[in-house]
């Protein structure tokens, strides 16, 4: 599974990191930090990043 955030509409809400904190972390700019590698989440995590895109209240993740 790959996550793409979608800057542009990223408003730094911090719920997906609420969901899954091994994966998003906003930093004290209130920017999104990815912390996985490039695009693709690890096999372990789908599930999590799956919980993140579904709470995300301006869809800017996208799971492919
Ligand atoms: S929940 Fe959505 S808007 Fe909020 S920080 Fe995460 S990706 Fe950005």
């Amino acid at each position: 599974m790959k996550i793409f955030v979608d800057a542009q509409r990223c408003e730094g809400h911090g719920v997906c990191e609420e969901v899954a904190p091994e994966l998003f972390r906003i930093d004290d700019e209130g920017d999104l930090v990815v912390l996985f590698d490039g695009d693709e989440v690890p096999p372990d995590r789908q599930e999590a990043a799956a919980g993140a895109v579904r709470v995300c209240p301006v869809n800017a993740l996208r799971a492919r």
